[in-house]
Parts: structure tokens; C-alpha cells; sequence
């Protein structure tokens, strides 16, 4: 059984028996990949082992360029993010870029909470306390904790993406050829991914309503769907 293996030597013949099945299934999967990439979405995710965004999605290699980190914060001084973002928007000129927090997140679950998480892991936190003072009325309202997590979750991108709309590299993007900036939140419990309207378009719901803009991978689609312009005001 697997689980009776060592993790990392599963890891890797896993990695062997899924190499063999694409190429099995597309021999020219990986010639193709091997010679660049053309990405057409940033996404700007929770570092929590179930978010992995390009399975999530259901794409594919190639697709999704990537930064993640604890609970998703957009700070604008994180060199990190900021390069990733730099690197995406300017140079390989994504049409979206998604800011996706989750339910369930530690980081949100040690927001809301008084202690101490020690280390760098609280300075690292300290924008996400920031927005659960600036919501606190709100969020000391909800006594289930799931649903306050989720709240601030929420709060969390709505904040990022303030700061990405601030952005100039992504403010020029959208200026000049329409760069879309999403707020989304996925749903652990369900699989599905909704759109909370805090980006340029509002928002388009949960994924499967509707139908609206498909952004077309190398290998597969995203299809947001539902968006309606009544949403709009939503932003
Ligand atoms: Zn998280």
C-alpha cells in the first residue's frame, strides 16, 4: 500500500507511471512543453496541500503560472510575489490573473485567533490580523468557526485585491489590453471555485452557472461562467 511506502519514493514512482501514461496518451506532450511556455493565467493561491491549482482547475502543465504562500496575502512589499507578478503580467502577458483564498485555511484560522503562531509565521500574518481588526464587528458576529474562517477568507482577497488593482505593472496591463484581475474563493468541501466580484468584472459566482469566458490552455480550458453585468457593482 502506499501509504505503508516511503512518501518520497511513492512520490517519485508516481511521477514515472504518470511521465508514462501522458506521453502514452499525447507523444507529444512533453516535446511540446519542453519548448516554452504560453501561460494565460497568474494564480495567486494558499500554499495548504489542497489547493493545487492547476488540478483544481483541471488543467494542465503549461497552463497556470504560480505563486502561492501562507493564506494568500498580497503584501507589496513581498519582493516574492511581486517578481512572480512582474514576471507574469509584463513578460508573459497572462489575461488573468486569480487571487483564490479557501475554506478551512490555517492562516485565516490563526488570524482570528489570539495567539501567538510563533517564529516568522506572525509577522508574516500580521496583514491578515490587520483585516480581521478592520472586520472585527463583522466577524465576531459569526459564531460558527467554519463560517467566520470563510468570512475572512473572503476579507483576505478582497484586500489582495486591492493591492493587485494598485499594482502598476497589472493597472498598465489593464489599460492597455484588458488584463482581468478575479477574486475567487475555493470551496474545499465541494471542489468548486467562486468568484466574489472583487476584480475588474465582478463576480461570475460558482463555477458551473451559466456560461461566459473561456480561457484556453495548451492542453485545456477554463471556462468562467455565470457572469452577468448586474454583478458588476459587486467591485
Ligand atoms: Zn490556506
Amino acid at each position: 500500500m502506499a501509504q505503508q511506502q516511503d512518501p518520497f519514493l511513492y512520490a517519485l514512482s508516481s511521477n514515472n507511471a504518470w511521465a508514462g501514461y501522458k506521453a502514452h496518451q499525447n507523444p507529444a506532450f512533453f516535446s511540446k512543453l519542453a519548448s516554452g511556455q504560453s501561460p494565460q493565467i497568474l494564480w495567486l493561491g494558499c500554499s495548504d496541500s489542497r489547493c493545487p491549482e492547476t488540478t483544481i482547475l483541471g488543467l494542465q502543465p503549461g497552463d497556470v503560472f504560480v505563486h502561492r504562500n501562507i493564506a494568500n496575502i498580497i503584501s507589496p512589499t513581498d519582493i516574492n510575489t511581486s517578481a512572480v507578478i512582474e514576471y507574469a503580467v509584463a513578460l508573459l502577458k497572462v489575461k488573468h490573473v486569480v487571487l483564490c483564498g479557501h475554506t478551512a485555511c490555517g492562516g485565516a484560522a490563526a488570524a482570528l485567533s489570539d495567539s501567538r503562531v510563533g517564529g516568522v509565521l506572525d509577522t508574516w500574518l500580521t496583514p491578515l490580523k490587520a483585516v480581521r481588526q478592520e472586520h472585527a464587528e463583522e466577524l465576531d458576529a459569526i459564531k460558527d468557526d467554519a463560517a467566520r474562517a470563510m468570512r475572512i477568507a473572503e476579507f483576505n482577497v478582497e484586500a489582495g485585491v486591492k493591492v493587485l488593482l494598485a499594482n502598476f505593472t497589472v493597472q498598465e496591463a489593464i489599460r492597455d489590453r484588458g488584463l482581468e484581475v478575479h477574486g475567487c474563493l475555493f470551496d474545499i468541501a465541494s471542489g468548486r471555485i467562486r468568484d466574489l466580484g472583487y476584480g475588474t468584472k465582478g463576480g461570475r459566482g460558482f463555477s458551473g452557472d451559466g456560461s461566459d469566458d473561456v480561457v484556453r490552455g495548451k492542453y485545456a480550458q477554463l471556462v468562467f461562467r455565470g457572469g452577468n453585468a448586474s454583478m458588476a457593482a459587486l467591485q
